[in-house]
Formats: structure tokens, C-alpha cells, sequence
């Protein structure tokens, strides 16, 4: 039964008002979408006043114009949910404009009223207010007249649930929105940091772009050092672009020429009407260019063009702009993460020829150790490396209390043996003369060193006076078995061997000087005494 009814008493008009509004809090609950929420809510409004035409509206303050949402209407009428008027224009035009609610009770004696629907007699509208935003306006028309007198409240009452409809709508938008873009967000710098190199990033920024906007057309150009040339890294999708990768794009051409030169974003509503615009394809209505910039320095222009105006709308671009910035960043990296790359490559190279040449010198020192250690003509120990094993042997013994031995050996009148037999003959027995000393002696740790011109040392560790006289007599030996002719000796007719003892267990106050020279005191003594003898130090 309609609101108007006269027979309805006054309670039970109340109670069909609070189920109206009951069932309107119910449809704003549910997760069917707004233009549905809408409809249902002008049928049953309709139905509830028992009038011929219910609408809502919502108001694009920035267009100026009001738009129909959501009617319902027993009548022929033009409104038709997406007609559009100018706000200000109309009872509805008015109310979307000022706010304030109208109740034309005979639209014959209003002066600002359009008819719409022919047979109208009387209207209500009222303003759907959100804090202090009227985002639109709910309307009702009546054949008859002074139809709505006891709605007024009711209206107002539905309109302020619209409110909360619309807002709750509009915070859902800004919430998917924002939800995408973080989305969105994540996908391009994922796809830049998996890219291998500036050029992959660059191909995935432009098909991230057009895929996820359905462009027709992306590109990214590049911007040189010197902030002068322009140059077209990367495109997708059908344009004036294609051939023309890794070319200087002319500062002068096209809309991003204009960005380029200006440094700002330029949005194209409609290519046709911009004399800049260069044709690639003829889709395209929409251009959008924005500049990249890190840290505030120009690095490029993101050129995106669209055949469907709406990729562009004010929320997109928002959203594209961010993007750009992001697009800024990923770049720098990969510009950084190549030159650091090559910077790699470059150390990894130099460090390889470093490990080849340590190596080498590694060898070469070895080598040269050795070679300092023996002697040249003889390749027994030398001299320095005599010195060395003396010092250390000396201070083990010393420290482990134990004894040491050092034989010194001359080669008997072998300056005769030059003379006789020529100075190769005489490297040649002395040669084999240390081939039989090194042979002579059975342990590890005895060392027999070149000790100068036709002497030798003998060290042996841990070994006492009578193991050292035997260690002599044995190597004297093995030089008498090795028989070298001298034959220009007036004593011998083989090479003989002269040798000084000496044998100590080490202490404190004993000094290594002492201890070789009482072992050249008792060679000498050997010399004195005959030659081809051994003396012991006393
Ligand atoms: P003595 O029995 O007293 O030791 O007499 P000697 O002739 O052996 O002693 P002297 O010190 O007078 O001579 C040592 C000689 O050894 C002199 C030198 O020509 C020779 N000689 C030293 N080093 C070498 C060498 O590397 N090669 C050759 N062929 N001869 C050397
Ligand atoms: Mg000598
Ligand atoms: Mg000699």
C-alpha cells in the first residue's frame, strides 16, 4: 500500500517506514555492486510512496555534471541511468548544486523545473550528503500533486543510508586500488630484479606496462650522460617505435619531444588534437608521457599510448606516475648492478692473472730456495745452509741436553792435484769425492755441506765423540775405496782426506764460534800430524 494511503493509521505507517529502512540497512550490507544496491533501493522507494518515478543521482564535481545511478519509472521519461545534466539545471540540477532539499508540490508554479517526464505534477528531492560532500541526490515525481508532503522525512532518512553506501563504495574502490597497486608494485620490481642486465629490465618495464594497463603501445627511452639526446631503449606493442630500437629518438619530435624538452608529464586526452603527435598507430586515441627521474635527475621518459581513453582516467594516471617512480629506481639498479658486473669481471680477471703469477713466483721461489741452499758445483749442502742447520742443531741440543758432533774435512795436497791434473779434473774429484761423503753417511738428520774450496763439514746430531770417530773413519774409507789417482803427491797416490773432530753436549756458556773452531784446531793438528788422519779436539 502506498505512503500516501489516508486510511493507514499513523503507527502502522511508521512501522512500514521502519521496515523500508530496515531493508535498505540489509541491501547496504550486501556485496552485490553498487549500481545494484542502488536499483533495488529506488524500486522499493517507488513502491513505497506510491509515486510514478524515483532516481538517484551522483554528482563529478569536477565535470560539474550530475549522472543518474540508479530509476525506476511507471512512466515514459528521457532519464535513463548514465544521463548526464549539468548541475545547477533542474530541481535535481539545483538540490546536486546547493545541497539543499526541494519539494516542488506543483510543478506548475516552480520556475526551475525540467520536465523530463511528461504528466509530472509534483517532485521531491533531497541531497545525499557525506560529511559535508554532497556526492549526490535522491529524486522522486509524482502524477499527482502535493504528493510527497509526509515523505519528506522518510527521503531523507533513505538518503542518508545512500550516503553511507556511497562512501563505503568509494573507501572499497580506494582500498582495490590501492590493494592493486601494491600488487602492481611488487610485479615490476620483481620482474626488474630478475632481469639480467639494463636491457632485460628495460623489455620487462615496457611489456609490465602495456600488459597490465592494455596499451596499445609502450616505451622507454633513455636519456645520455650529458642530458642531451634522447635515445629509445626499449618498446612494445605496435608504434611509430618499431625499427627503430637503440636509435636517438629527435628532441624535437612528437609529444615526447615536448616532455623531453619540458622535463613534465604530458597527458593527450585525444592524439588527433595534438600537433605533436606522431602516428604509429591509428588506434591509438591517448597518449600519456612521463619523466623518469632518480633522486630528482632526469633519466628518461615512459611513453604509454592507449586506444581506450579510460587506461588514462585521473585514478590510472595516479597510479602510472607512482609506477614511473618506481621505474626510476629499478633502472638505477641495473644500471649500478651492470657496471658493478663488469667491475667483477674486470677484478675476477685481474685476480686470475695475480693467483697465475703468485703461483709462478711461488714456483721460481722454491726453486730459488733450493738453489741457495746447495752448492753449485758439488749440489750438496752449501755453505749458508751449513750455517743454518749448525745454528739450529746447536740450540736443540742445548735444550734437549743432548751431544753434537762436527767433523771438518780438507782434501789432502790438493793443489798439487790442480796443478797436476788441471782445474776440471779437480771439480771433478770434488765431485765425486762429496757423491762418497753424502753416500757414507746413513742417517736423515746428518747433514755434509761444502764448507769452502776442498772443504767439507760433516754436523751430526745427537752422536757423541766415538760414534763421530767412527762416522770419520768410515767416511775416510769410503774415499780410500773410491781410489782418485793423484799422482803428484809425494805421500799417497789417492786422494786422502784430512780430518778435525769435535764433540761437545752443549751448554749455556758455550759459544758455536768455540765449537767449530777447536774442530779446525784438530784438523789442523791432522795436517800437522801427517795428513789422512783424524784429530779430535781435546
Ligand atoms: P793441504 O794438504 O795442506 O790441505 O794442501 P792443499 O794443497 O790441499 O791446500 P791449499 O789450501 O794450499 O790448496 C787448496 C787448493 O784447493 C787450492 C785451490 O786451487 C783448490 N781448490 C779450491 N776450490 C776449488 C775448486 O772449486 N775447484 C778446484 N778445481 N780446485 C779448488
Ligand atoms: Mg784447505
Ligand atoms: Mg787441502
Amino acid at each position: 500500500m502506498p505512503e500516501t494511503d489516508p486510511t493507514l493509521s499513523t503507527r502502522a505507517r511508521h512501522e512500514r517506514q521502519l521496515a523500508l529502512i530496515h531493508r535498505v540497512a540489509r541491501i547496504a550490507t550486501e556485496t552485490s555492486p553498487l549500481r545494484q544496491k542502488l536499483q533495488q533501493i529506488v524500486v522499493l522507494l517507488k513502491q513505497h510512496m506510491g509515486c510514478e518515478f524515483v532516481a538517484c543521482v551522483s554528482i563529478d564535481a569536477q565535470a560539474g555534471r550530475f549522472r543518474c545511478e540508479a530509476m525506476a519509472s511507471d512512466l515514459p521519461t528521457v532519464i535513463h541511468v548514465g544521463y548526464s545534466r549539468e548541475l545547477g539545471s533542474g530541481v535535481v540540477g539545483e538540490v546536486a548544486a546547493t545541497g539543499q532539499r526541494i519539494y516542488v508540490a506543483d510543478v506548475a508554479e516552480h520556475p526551475n523545473y525540467v520536465e523530463t517526464m511528461p504528466g509530472t505534477r509534483s517532485e521531491l528531492c533531497v541531497a545525499i550528503r557525506y560529511n559535508s560532500e554532497v556526492m549526490g541526490a535522491l529524486n522522486a515525481e509524482s502524477a499527482r500533486t502535493h504528493a510527497f508532503a509526509d515523505s519528506i522525512d522518510l527521503l531523507i532518512t533513505i538518503a542518508e543510508q545512500v550516503a553511507g553506501i556511497l562512501a563505503a563504495s568509494r573507501l572499497n574502490d580506494e582500498q582495490r586500488r590501492r590493494v592493486e597497486f601494491l600488487g602492481m608494485l611488487s610485479e615490476l620490481s620483481r620482474a626488474a630484479s630478475e632481469a639480467e642486465g639494463l636491457n632485460e629490465t628495460l623489455h620487462r618495464i615496457v611489456h609490465f606496462f602495456r600488459d597490465r594497463f592494455a596499451l596499445e603501445t609502450s616505451a622507454m627511452m633513455l636519456v645520455d650522460d650529458a642530458g642531451e639526446r634522447l635515445r629509445l631503449n626499449s618498446h612494445a606493442g605496435a608504434s611509430v617505435f618499431q625499427g627503430r630500437s637503440g636509435g636517438d629518438w629527435p628532441s624535437n619530435l612528437g609529444v615526447i619531444g615536448r616532455a623531453f624538452r619540458t622535463g613534465q608529464a604530458i597527458y593527450v586526452p585525444d592524439v588527433a588534437e595534438d600537433p605533436d603527435y606522431v602516428l604509429g598507430n591509428p588506434s591509438v586515441v591517448s597518449e600519456f608521457v612521463l619523466p623518469v627521474r632518480h633522486h630528482g635527475r632526469f633519466i628518461g621518459l615512459l611513453n604509454l599510448e592507449t586506444s581506450n581513453v579510460d587506461s588514462f582516467n585521473d585514478a590510472n594516471r595516479q597510479m602510472l606516475s607512482a609506477l614511473a617512480e618506481q621505474v626510476a629506481g629499478a633502472i638505477h639498479l641495473a644500471s649500478t648492478n651492470e657496471r658493478l658486473r663488469e667491475i667483477n669481471r674486470l677484478v675476477q680477471e685481474k685476480s686470475a692473472a695475480l693467483a697465475q703469477a703468485n703461483h709462478q713466483l711461488l714456483l721460481a721461489n722454491g726453486q730459488l730456495e733450493k738453489l741457495s741452499n746447495l752448492d753449485g758445483l758439488t749440489g750438496i749442502a752449501n755453505r749458508r745452509r751449513f750455517d743454518k742447520a749448525l745454528h739450529a742443531e746447536w740450540h736443540r741440543a742445548l735444550r734437549h741436553n743432548r751431544p753434537l758432533s762436527l767433523l771438518l774435512i780438507d782434501v789432502d795436497e790438493f793443489k798439487s792435484f790442480n796443478d797436476g791434473n788441471g782445474h776440471l779434473a779437480g771439480d771433478d774429484a770434488l765431485r765425486r769425492l762429496a757423491g762418497a761423503l753424502s753416500e757414507g753417511l746413513s742417517r736423515g738428520e746428518d747433514l755434509v755441506a761444502r764448507y769452502g774450496g776442498e772443504e767439507f763439514a760433516v754436523l751430526l746430531p745427537e752422536t757423541g765423540i766415538d760414534d763421530a770417530i767412527r762416522v770419520a773413519e768410515h767416511l775416510q774409507r769410503a774415499v780410500a775405496e773410491l781410489a782418485v789417482a793423484h799422482g803428484h803427491s809425494a805421500h799417497s797416490s789417492v786422494l786422502t782426506l784430512s780430518i778435525g773432530i769435535n764433540s761437545l753436549m752443549p751448554s749455556e756458556t758455550d759459544l758455536i764460534g768455540g765449537f767449530v773452531e777447536r774442530a779446525d784446531r784438530a784438523l789442523y793438528r791432522a795436517k800437522a800430524m801427517g795428513r789422512n788422519r783424524i784429530e779430535c779436539a781435546d
